[in-house]
């Protein structure tokens, strides 16, 4: 399919274990719990001592992604991101991965290649192991399903449910710039609809686009609050948009909250976009999803100790459970926070 001019590789000509064997070549496991990986009936990881944490995420083309713009390197590459954000956001190492695919005919192995250096290039730079999968045929398009194996000392986990009155609301890097990136590139493919050689237009928001196609698991957040010995009291990555994601919290944790709109971080590309597309960029932070952040709640006495690590933006407060999860304008007004659901 997308390998037009290049060399196509049916699936056929190598079997389902050629296949397995030739994407899964070059893989080397690094962690030490890692006993055995890819090619037998199971893999094999050392239990050790601590809590095990486990995660699924499933990824189906034209739901999940959409493969005239998503292309497949970065696809496996966000596969890995999406499938250990999980597990980051317990507050621990992500270490081994499982990698199951559906796939239709019109990949050949060259396409599947490509994803699988995704898949490497990610697990390379955090450190995670592929340890196995599945690999079946499908009848229409890609189908990826992660699950992600990683670990944490008991006295570290960080659930969504110990957020306390007084925490303060903490965020990494940026928010709404996945999203708006989305929109972008789903406005050039509108636009070059039925072209043969679309030129599209991304000039001054690579940035956007980098934070869609290529978006940061933050394991080093997760090393920082480590090596400064801060355990958050509560946890979540943002997946589903700020607003998602915070209300989530309160409900596990029982719990109300206050965040500012001034202090939402939102990057100056984000700004400019939306503004192009008469759009509201607070709406694209509150609800956009996609940015694989992390928001954690410590306790307000940890203040300066958190803000040392750099990266990190304090945006409000936990509240009682009573007075609900409100956004706190400039003009000092009160807007309760709701979820838009399911998309
Ligand atoms: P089984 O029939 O026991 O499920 P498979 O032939 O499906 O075994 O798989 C053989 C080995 O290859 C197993 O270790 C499995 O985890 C691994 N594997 C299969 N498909 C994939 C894949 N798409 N990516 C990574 N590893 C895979
Ligand atoms: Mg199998």
């Amino acid at each position: 399919m997308i390998m037009d001019d290049k060399k196509r590789t049916e699936i056929s000509q190598l079997g389902e274990f050629g296949l397995i064997d030739k994407l899964t070549a070059d893989f080397k496991n690094g962690n030490a719990h890692t006993k055995l990986g890819v090619g037998d009936d199971a893999a094999v990881i050392d239990a050790g001592r601590g809590l095990l944490l486990l995660s699924t995420d499933l990824l189906l083309e034209g739901i999940d992604f959409d493969l005239t713009y998503f292309p497949l390197k970065h696809l496996g590459f966000k596969a890995v991101v999406v499938a250990i954000s999980d597990i980051l956001a317990m507050n621990g190492t992500p270490e081994q991965l499982t990698l199951s695919i559906g796939v239709s005919a019109k990949f050949g192995v060259e396409d599947l290649q490509q994803l699988y250096d995704g898949v490497r290039v990610a697990c390379e730079e955090y450190g995670v192991d592929l340890v196995g999968g599945d690999t079946s045929a499908s009848v229409t398009g890609l189908t990826l399903s992660m699950t992600a194996v990683g670990r944490v000392e008991k006295r570290r986990v960080a659930y969504r449910s110990g957020a306390k009155l007084n925490d303060l609301i903490c965020i990494t890097g940026d928010l709404g710039a996945a999203y708006m990136g989305l929109h972008l590139l789903e406005r050039e493919k509108r636009a070059f609809e039925g072209h043969a050689n679309p030129q599209p237009k991304f000039e001054g928001y690579e940035y956007l686009l980098r934070r869609q196609l290529k978006p940061v698991a933050r394991l080093d957040i997760i090393e920082a609050l480590r090596a400064a010995d801060i355990v958050p009291t509560s946890m979540i990555d943002l997946s589903d948009g700020l607003a998602s994601d915070l209300l989530q919290i309160c409900k596990s944790s029982k719990c109300g909250a206050r965040i500012y709109l001034n202090r939402l971080p939102i990057s100056r590309e984000t700004y400019a976009l939306a503004e192009e597309l008469h759009a509201d960029p607070v709406v694209a932070a509150l609800n956009g999803g996609a940015d694989y952040e992390l928001l954690f709640t410590v306790p307000l006495a940890m203040q300066e100790q958190v803000m040392a690590l750099g990266g990190i933006d304090v945006i409000g407060h936990i509240t009682a459970e009573s007075t609900g999860a409100m956004l706190v304008t400039p003009d000092g007004s009160d807007i309760a926070l709701t979820a838009p659901g399911f998309k």
